[in-house]
């Protein structure tokens, strides 16, 4: 199924104890947790979700609800990912990614460890695998709030929720898709 993921960039990066990230999400309107979502986990999109998810087009068809999508469409809903230790998760076509300094593919990357250092050929520059240009297909993380139901490059976070989870968890956020 296809999905809209989001990062924070430092990989390490979770809520802590006593972190009630779904109270943001809830008060910036991305959730709505008194509606009962399809499976357990699932957040069902709230009334701000199509002003913090902006689906590009002309009249895009969104299914907000389970009951409004189409024959083989999955409504949008909203799920975290927490894991243990820092995961690479990619589109099922791994991205040719890039030099984050001068955009050089940076050829076979080993992704096995986030702290591997990369070389770009080009330009001399050192930065860790998890820094490279994942191109929008794939990134490190520890913690991811996953979009179900969204297209690649159908839909794109808002400024203000990327400004709000930035505010939230002190460092910046980065978005990918799969599918
Ligand atoms: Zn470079």
């Amino acid at each position: 199924m296809p999905s809209l993921l989001l990062h924070p960039s430092d990989p390490c990066w979770i809520p802590g104890a006593g972190d009630r990230f779904s109270d943001l999400l809830e008060k910036l309107g991305l959730i709505d947790t008194t509606l009962k979502a399809g499976r357990s986990g699932d957040f069902q999109a709230g009334e701000q979700f199509i002003n913090l998810i902006m689906f590009l087009g002309c009249s895009p068809r969104v299914a907000l609800e389970p009951g409004e999508a189409d024959e083989g469409q999955t409504a949008c809903h909203l799920q975290y990912h927490l894991y243990p230790e820092v995961t690479f998760l990619s589109a099922a076509k791994r991205p040719q990614v890039r030099c984050p300094g001068c955009r050089a593919p940076a050829g076979e990357v080993d992704t096995s460890s986030h702290v591997q250092s990369v070389t770009c050929a080009r330009c001399g520059q050192t930065v860790q695998v998890h820094a490279l240009d994942w191109r929008r297909a794939a990134g490190f993380g520890r913690f991811f709030l996953e979009i179900g139901g969204v297209y690649p490059h159908e839909a794109v976070p808002s400024e203000k929720l990327l400004d709000s989870l930035r505010e939230h968890s002190g460092g910046a956020w980065q978005y990918f898709y799969t599918g």
